[in-house]
């Protein structure tokens, strides 16, 4: 009897690879800095892309840089099954977020070599570019514009803190990237699957090492801008100032107090600038970001006209501008990945659970385009982007060993399996 693909996952050699990535961008304190489209990043890629030459892999990439690497199936005629993450991360990330799901994706492929097996559809293993949406906000634009969600001009004018563009940072990378070779956009996956650190407590609590992801939690994002005025701290009466940070405040407070029911509603402002930010003069602007989440569409639409009623109400005397920079709505992954990575587990005897995912990923774009699914490990305490991210060394081989099954049963259906949206 053949051997599942899974037997041939070398959770060691994974495990190895991932505190080599993390070497790329390594914090003295443990943990992963390492940009979208960076110079460090860039070499990360370089890195990824040798490991995949090894292997025998394509390398291609796009107008907005991700990165795929490609194993021929034996019918290459078919569209191939994408596996993989992201490999940038934020300024305080860790050595899991992203760089797993891309690593247990290329173990997959060394599984297969293994393996000596060819499946029938071809595999690409994919590192998205700008998940994290650190250096460049909103994050997934490569997902976003592979999928054709937003424009590539939108996504590619895109500015980092210090006014360098996405298109500026991708064709920096892109010149590295000799032998390379650039593909359009436009094609259709036959299906994608995304394994990730769960970044909430749930799996570790249940004591289960296999996440089915249902779906993803529904955002919306903003930025609000209060202007007041400047004046001087020790001179200007407190009724006659316009007060910028107070205005912003008083919002604040009142946001989250509307966000405080249901219990489970995410809301954060994680973000504040103050201009000119000096001890003693009244703030002239405040500007600040709202990070709104919900499983319920219903419940984050409520929350969001508060939002918007309450800056409106609570600027006194100054003025506000409210934008909205995301939304996406709650959604479900497609049933049939999902039924794939159950059966997976079982067949590996790995405990599973279905699990909604609280946090956004690339998958959410590939799930407008092809059936699409992730697969979950626990990280320690729910902890991510923070240096104390970390994942068990036997639960990263579970989740590889996961991918590996699920991945090769996608690539063994012809035109009627995985292609069936
Ligand atoms: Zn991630």
């Amino acid at each position: 009897m053949r051997q599942r693909l899974s037997h041939h996952v070398n959770g060691q050699r994974l495990w190895d690879r991932l505190m080599l990535l993390a070497n790329y961008g390594a914090r003295a304190d443990g943990g992963v800095d390492r940009p979208a489209l960076s110079d460090v990043e860039a070499e990360a890629r370089a890195q990824l892309i040798g490991w995949g030459r090894e292997l025998g892999l394509q390398p291609f990439t796009d107008p907005i840089a991700n990165l795929f690497l490609r194993l021929e199936g034996s019918r290459p005629d078919l569209s191939p099954v994408l596996i993989g993450s992201h490999i940038d991360s934020q300024p305080t990330g860790g050595k899991f977020d992203g760089a797993f799901g891309v690593l247990a994706a290329l173990e997959v492929i060394e599984a297969i070599r293994a393996s000596g097996e060819q499946p029938l559809r071809s595999i690409e293993v994919v590192a998205w570019t700008n998940e994290e949406g650190s250096r460049f906000a909103p994050g997934m634009s490569g997902s976003e514009a592979f999928a054709g969600v937003k424009p590539l001009e939108t996504l590619l004018a895109v500015t980092d803190a210090a006014g360098c563009t996405v298109r500026e940072a991708a064709e920096r990378v892109l010149a590295r990237d000799v032998d390379v070779p650039q593909r359009p956009f436009g094609w259709r996956p036959a299906a994608f699957v995304e394994a990730h650190i769960e970044q909430a407590p749930l799996l570790e609590r249940a004591g289960v090492p296999i996440g089915v992801v249902t779906g993803i939690q529904g955002t919306r994002r903003y930025r609000v801008r209060v202007r007041g005025e400047a004046a001087h701290a020790g001179t200007t009466l407190r009724a006659e100032r316009k007060d910028a940070l107070m205005a912003a405040v008083r919002m604040i407070r009142a946001i989250d107090a509307v966000a405080s029911d249901p219990a489970d509603v995410m809301l954060t402002v994680g973000m504040m600038r103050l201009t000119p930010n000096a001890p003693s003069v009244v703030p002239e602007e405040a500007y600040f970001s709202i990070d709104l989440r919900h499983v319920d569409d219903a419940v984050v639409d409520r929350i969001d006209a508060e939002i918007r009623r309450i800056v409106a109400d609570e600027c006194g005397p100054c003025s506000a501008t409210l934008d909205q920079i995301a939304h996406a709505p709650s959604l479900d992954f497609a049933p049939q990945i999902r039924a794939a990575i159950t059966t997976a587990a079982e067949a590996a005897e790995l405990p599973a659970m279905p699990i909604y995912s609280a946090a956004g990923h690339d998958a959410r774009q590939l799930h407008y385009i092809c059936p699409t699914g992730m697969i979950f490990i626990p990280c320690r305490g729910g902890i991510s982007h923070n240096p104390a991210e970390w994942a068990e060394p036997d639960h990263v081989t579970a989740g590889a060993r996961v991918l590996a099954d699920v991945t090769m049963a996608l690539a063994s259906q012809g035109d009627e399996g995985a292609g069936r949206a």
